[in-house]
């Protein structure tokens, strides 16, 4: 059989990491997430009490934060020099600082690396803004999920009430927005959907539907299951 991998890229609210690790579970294939990548990167720099904006520490700091990732129960764990950092990573801060130091090349050299690598040795379903451009350009089945900003919102929204945080949807929408524009316009790697990539709008779309659907891409695309 051949290697088959599955890219999914889109902005984010838009259900990835929900469809990416319920596909992987149904084709036995490694899910891997690689926004907790730039989240565990985040990390070190906040630890180290350095700023988005200071280029040069950013850089040098790149060379001693060491990035692994694990599968426990078919869930990524994600370590920073050894330290599992996968619950420390989800919070709005970490995830502020990790859209901002996505935008410089030694960051994404060094991680795109190690997702390339994972790619390699197993069949991935791979998330994140530059898979189908960047990552896994020849990945067999590319995906440009994507959804209204409204619906990402109330999504993002509805999960922040379940950890019984406080938030206003209009605030969410807000940083939603700017997220986007970040990820989009950015100067490497910018977030856009592959030439070769289906566009699913998942807005009217309940996550089944959206799974389904893309276990039935991957297999017109070649994965004999
Ligand atoms: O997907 P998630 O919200 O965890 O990603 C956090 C940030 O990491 C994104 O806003 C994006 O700026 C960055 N990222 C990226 N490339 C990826 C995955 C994430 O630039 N492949």
């Amino acid at each position: 059989m051949r290697h088959f991998n599955i890219a999914i890229d889109g902005p984010a609210g838009a259900g990835k990491s929900t469809i990416a690790k319920a596909a992987a579970k149904k084709l036995g294939f490694i899910y891997v997430d690689t926004g907790a990548m730039y989240r565990a990167m985040a990390v070190y720099f906040l630890d180290r009490g350095i700023g988005s904006q200071e280029e040069e520490k950013i850089r040098e700091a790149c060379n001693s934060a060491e990035i692994t990732i694990r599968h426990e129960d078919g869930r990524q764990q994600v370590f920073l020099n050894g330290e599992n950092v996968s619950g420390r990573i989800r919070t709005q801060e970490v995830g502020e600082m990790a859209s901002r130091i996505s935008v410089y090349l030694p960051v994404r050299e060094k991680l795109v690396k190690l997702q390339q690598q994972l790619a390699k040795t197993s069949q991935v379903i791979m998330d994140g803004r530059d898979i189908g451009t960047c990552v896994l350009p020849d990945a067999q089945a590319k995906i440009y999920l994507t959804a209204s900003t409204r619906v990402r919102a109330e999504r993002r929204l509805k999960e922040l009430l379940e950890k019984g945080l406080e938030c206003s949807l209009e605030e969410i929408e807000e940083e939603i927005k700017e997220r986007d524009y970040r990820d989009m316009h950015r100067e490497q790697s910018p977030l856009r959907q592959a030439e070769d990539a289906v566009l699913l709008d998942t807005s009217q779309m309940d996550p089944e539907q959206v799974t389904e659907r893309i276990i039935a891409i991957a297999k017109e695309r070649g994965l004999e299951i």
